[in-house]
């Protein structure tokens, strides 16, 4: 069944003129959408108009099944989607604000082995409007509607590859940040990719203000090839000259993510080996020691050791930080409670 949270506005619009309905009724539809209101709370739209369009169309793509809250403060939110598949979401809450982490795939298909999300392979891709649900799901969670936001920033960070999910995402991207809408700032949304090399081409010209988030976790390819598969299909110089000519087309400052795990790519000759790659490159670093993932005999490095890793970096004049471990406790990195639920562990 097609969900109205799939259409734009302007499809919106057209949807409503097909009903034969006047033209201010697209608005009253549509805020009713982004206050993520399903067809029985809605009072502002004629009883039969609504009786009629929820007979084609689905008006809320998911529920939150579960709610978790982390001693930090952090939100794990287990959702359940119109046909029964699962995604995952975490809330994080800052001192400017709060972020949102939404998934844009069931389950992933890049296969890096520090990750929960690919464990069982790509179900299925989300759709625009499954994507835009979580961030709508959760504001009204949190009291919040369209107008009074309480969700600052996204991050597509959760299960799933967001560049190979390239139309929903771009989509999604536009939709949360319309003026008519939620209106998130593009600039406070950040694109994390595992760094699929003709899909960064292509980003590049859709004129956004979005961040774009490479995930590295290594400094050379052998390295790579360790953990993430797609380093076999992609070189990390292809990947690094995309993001050069990302910057140079929207001039957003690229960040890179780099896990460090025990043994595999935490040696002071790694930081060092990362310094000649991105030097004169303008970036930044986030160093997360890895979420430790029980499936998989991979272990993250110590504090005291990320920060060593940190360092080196800005003695080369490298922007690094030492990312929070946020949400730990609740299993807050991507996939990791879907896996558990699928495993009817909780
Ligand atoms: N597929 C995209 C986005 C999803 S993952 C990507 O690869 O970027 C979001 C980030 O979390 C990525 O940087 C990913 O590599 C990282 N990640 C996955 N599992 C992790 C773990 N166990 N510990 C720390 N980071 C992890």
């Amino acid at each position: 069944m097609l969900n109205l949270l799939d259409y734009n506005y302007e499809e919106l619009n057209n949807l409503v003129m097909s009903y034969k309905e006047p033209k201010y009724r697209t608005n009253q539809l549509y805020s009713a959408l982004q206050n993520y209101k399903n067809a029985e709370e809605i009072s502002n739209l004629p009883k039969n108009f609504v009786a009629n369009l929820k007979e084609k169309y689905s008006f809320c793509p998911l529920t939150i099944i579960k709610k978790q809250t982390g001693k930090d403060g952090t939100l794990k939110f287990l959702y359940k989607l119109n046909d029964g598949n699962i995604i995952e979401g975490v809330l994080m809450s800052y001192k400017y604000g709060n972020t949102i982490c939404v998934s844009t795939q069931v389950g992933c298909r890049m296969g890096c082995k520090f990750c929960a999300s690919t464990l069982n392979g790509l179900v299925r891709n989300l759709t625009s409007g499954e994507i835009l649900a979580q961030v709508l799901c959760v504001n009204k969670e949190l009291g919040g509607t369209y107008q009074d936001r309480k969700i600052t920033n996204i991050v597509l960070m959760g299960s799933g590859e967001p560049l190979d999910n390239y139309d929903n995402v771009v989509k999604f991207i536009k939709m949360v940040s319309c003026d008519k809408g939620i209106n998130i700032s593009q600039r406070n949304i950040s694109l994390s990719t595992c760094g699929l090399v003709e899909k960064i081409d292509q980003l590049k010209d859709e004129n956004l203000q979005i961040t774009l988030t490479i995930s590295l976790h290594a400094p050379n390819d052998d390295i790579r090839k360790q953990t993430m598969p797609i380093a076999n299909k992609y070189k990390i110089k292809d990947i690094i000259d995309a993001t050069k000519r990302y910057f140079n087309k929207t001039k957003r400052r690229i960040v890179f993510e780099y896990a460090l795990i025990e043994n595999v790519n935490d040696s002071f000759e790694c930081a060092d080996e990362l310094c000649t790659l991105l030097k004169g490159l303008s970036c930044h670093v986030n160093l997360i020691p890895l979420n430790d993932v029980k499936e998989r005999s991979l272990r993250g490095t110590t504090r005291k050791r990320a920060y060593a890793f940190m360092d080196r970096l800005l003695s080369n004049n490298i922007s690094a930080t030492v990312r929070r471990t946020m949400g730990e406790d609740i299993d807050g990195a991507c996939g990791q409670l879907r896996a558990k639920y699928l495993n009817n562990n909780i």
